[in-house]
């Protein structure tokens, strides 16, 4: 709902356009995915592009290795909900496939793509055609000549590659372009892109790349995008994960949503650790209110909290939450309680008050409180609070034991 804070101010960059979409210059940073489908498989490439467009991707890439996967492209990217970009790799002959079936942009690897000549005829080309070209950078596959001149795939080398390819587009007075510097290092990725956003104006795409299976994959991932989008680094982001692409899509539009680059879309699901005070099993209760509530594409904020001691005040910033306590559930919107139910119904009364939140607002979701509510969740606590006193995992108790036994340690043997 409301947006209270957001990331750092984001570094200045010039605008691109891939479709309809904007990247740069102060546009919101969208996410990327790619198909795994064959490209000359229209009607399966088609249903994961709206797979993919459905968990957040802005804008979907597909590979056009052969002339199948050209002609598919022809006939995807007038039915595709999301500009659709064609990935080249060794064949500059595919590049121009590609523009002539009309995507919307295109990506070329300088490490594998490297005749002068092609590179500005496809450059010619795509300036002719109005299309963007992403310079996409890989340490894993570096030109040869940077690899040795730099002794590695180090940040100035892969840096250096997007420059010599601008050098080649500017020849032809192209330059309608973003550039991604991507390594499976994560530490290697922060400074490359560190080093790009010091050495260009264009919009930067982030990526880990080859970041591997989740959940490792997706720590990489987030590991070095979320550096770089927290310094103001970054337009358009993309997880490359060994998995579903729909989980990169989610996983890229819920780092946004974190990050406050983004407006919520999706639920977001916060629930306590649990400790010793919980009076239900929190990871149970959490895992059905997301499954209720997340086919329901809520955008709002929702807590759930092991007991009412503490949940309601510990969770007060979220729009919604439930706590439980002596065999019920206090809903809070907002910190407020706005009714009290018996604990089986709690899940239902959660996923129906949401629904409601959203159509009706806070205001008038406060407003629509149950009269006593406040009352009878603050008897639940201080009976809770009397029952169990301010301290639940008995710690003086146990620090007593510990005291104790060190006590009978440090006694003299024998004595
Ligand atoms: S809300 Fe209650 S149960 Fe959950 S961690 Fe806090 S004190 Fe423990």
């Amino acid at each position: 709902m409301d947006m209270e804070w957001t990331t750092t101010r984001r570094r200045p960059t010039r605008r691109i356009m891939l479709g309809k979409v904007p990247i740069g210059d102060g546009a919101p940073v969208t996410v990327q995915s790619m198909t795994t489908t064959k490209t000359a498989d229209v009607d399966a490439t088609l249903a994961q592009i709206y797979a993919l467009a459905g968990a957040g991707a802005d804008i979907v890439r597909c590979t056009c290795n052969e002339e199948a996967a050209a002609e598919g492209l022809a006939r995807i990217v007038p039915r595709s909900p999301v500009p659709i970009v064609a990935d080249i790799h060794f064949h500059h002959e595919m590049a121009m496939a590609a523009l002539e079936a009309g995507v919307h942009g295109l990506r070329l690897n300088p490490g594998n793509l490297r005749k002068p000549e092609e590179i500005k005829q496809i450059a010619a080309e795509a300036k002719d055609r109005g299309v963007p070209i992403r310079v996409g950078v890989n340490a894993g596959s570096l030109h040869p000549d940077l690899y040795r001149q730099f002794g590695g795939a180090t940040p100035e080398a892969l840096v250096e590659s997007a420059r010599i390819e601008l050098a080649y587009f500017a020849e032809v007075g192209f330059d309608d372009v973003k550039i991604s510097v991507k390594a499976s290092s994560v530490p290697l990725m922060i400074e490359a892109y560190r080093l790009a956003s010091a050495t260009f104006d264009h919009p930067l795409h982030l990526g880990v790349t080859e970041a591997g299976p989740p959940p490792a994959g997706l720590l990489k991932g987030t590991a070095g995008i979320a550096t770089l989008l927290a310094e103001g680094i970054g337009d358009t982001i993309r997880y490359s994960l060994t998995a579903d692409p729909v989980e990169e899509a989610r996983a890229g539009r819920q780092l946004l949503e974190a990050l406050g680059l983004r407006e919520r879309k999706n639920l977001d699901l916060i629930a306590c650790p649990s400790c010793g005070r919980a009076e239900i099993d929190v990871i149970a209760v959490a895992k059905a209110a997301q499954e209720a509530l997340e086919d329901r594409q809520l955008p709002i904020q929702v807590a759930v909290m092991g007991c009412v001691v503490n949940g309601p005040g510990e969770a007060r910033g979220a729009d919604l939450g439930i706590a439980a306590g002596r065999h019920r559930g206090h809903l809070f919107i907002k910190g407020k309680i706005v009714r009290v139910v018996p604990e089986d119904e709690m899940v239902d009364a959660l996923v129906a008050e949401a629904e409601r939140l959203v159509a009706e607002g806070v205001e008038a979701r406060l407003a629509a409180a149950d009269a006593g509510a406040e009352a009878a969740a603050e008897a639940d606590r201080r009976a809770l609070l009397d029952d169990r006193g301010d301290d639940a995992n008995a710690s003086e108790v146990r620090v007593d034991l510990i005291r104790k036994k060190f006590g009978e340690e440090r006694k003299p043997h024998g004595g």
